[in-house]
């Protein structure tokens, strides 16, 4: 019997029913143009039902693809110059926020970090399945500590006393309870904290301010059959230091991985400290 092909790789994925495929399709930070849909649209109608489904991970998924239809089917997606999902042990497409391009509570640029993560590791292979999330800000709209890598923007305050006018407005708004305003001025509890940057923006007086903006990092979470919340270990890498954090999760998580094992089961197994010990060995190699 010959062999099928690896539909996973090319992001086809044997449906339930014998003989079908669904069909998925990427794309970079959860953005399609209107020439984007328009094709999508056409192979739906070509190879699928003339259905599609929008899957939790930002992707389109057309069911009904015929499986003597891979290989033509792989080809028309390149042909229209979309990008094909990824499933199997390699990096699987990102997930992100729109960030500082139309979100108000938006700090970074993860529209720019998103696409960067797209072209240079979606596909890549590594012991098991690896997801990344971006996200915007400390909503967290995309899960990053439900990743098995996340990013997530922050923003960190600070007062000039000689500005503020005590009008309490930023203590208020502040969803961390971090804020206090008393007879010796505003004070902010950097421990509890989320730099949410919501005070930032609240302020009518320009008092408070930003000291450092960047991406708190997790490492180790996942969502699915067992759950698990990420470990953040490092705050506020500037965005020009993420690639090559990242480098070093990566080429640290390939060192202590067993085929097969994800990154939250590594940190269960050898320890955070281990896995953070080789990180910074990576960083600084
Ligand atoms: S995570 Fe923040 S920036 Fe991103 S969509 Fe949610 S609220 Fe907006
Ligand atoms: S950054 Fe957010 S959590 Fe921190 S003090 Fe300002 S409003 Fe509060
Ligand atoms: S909103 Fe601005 S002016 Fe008002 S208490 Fe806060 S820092 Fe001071």
């Amino acid at each position: 019997m010959a062999t099928k092909p690896d539909y996973k790789r090319y992001g086809f994925i044997p449906q339930r029913q014998q003989g079908l495929l669904l069909m998925r399709l990427r794309n970079r930070s959860g953005n399609l143009t209107a020439a984007d849909l328009r094709k999508m649209a056409e192979l739906a109608e070509r190879f699928g039902t003339g259905e599609a489904h929008v899957t939790i991970r930002q992707g389109i998924e057309i069911p009904g693809v015929k499986e003597e239809r891979f290989e033509e089917a792989r080809q028309a997606i390149l042909d229209a110059g979309l990008l094909p999902a990824v499933c199997g042990l390699r990096v699987r497409p990102v997930v992100a926020c729109p960030g500082t391009a139309t979100c108000p509570y938006g700090l970074v640029n993860t529209r720019a970090l998103s696409d960067q993560l797209d072209r240079q590791y979606v596909g890549k292979d590594l012991p098991a399945k690896t997801k990344l999330a971006v996200s915007g800000c400390a909503n967290a709209c995309t899960k990053p500590q439900a990743h098995d890598i996340g990013f997530r923007g922050a923003a960190e305050p600070v007062i000039d006393q000689e500005l503020c006018v005590k009008c309490g407005a930023c203590v208020k708004r502040c969803p961390a309870a971090a804020m206090t305003l008393d007879d010796d001025g505003l004070a902010i509890d950097l421990d509890t904290c989320l730099s949410c940057g919501v005070c930032v923006a609240t302020c009518p007086k320009q008092a408070l301010a930003y000291t450092q903006v960047g991406y708190h990092i997790y490492i180790g979470g996942k969502g699915g059959r067992y759950t698990n919340t990420g470990e953040c270990i490092a705050t506020f890498v500037a965005e020009e230091e993420v690639i090559p954090y990242l480098e070093a999760i990566l080429a640290a998580y390939q060192e202590l991985a067993d085929k097969g094992e994800r990154l939250s089961k590594v940190v269960a197994r050898v320890g955070l400290a281990t896995v953070k010990a080789k990180i910074a060995d990576k960083l600084s190699g």
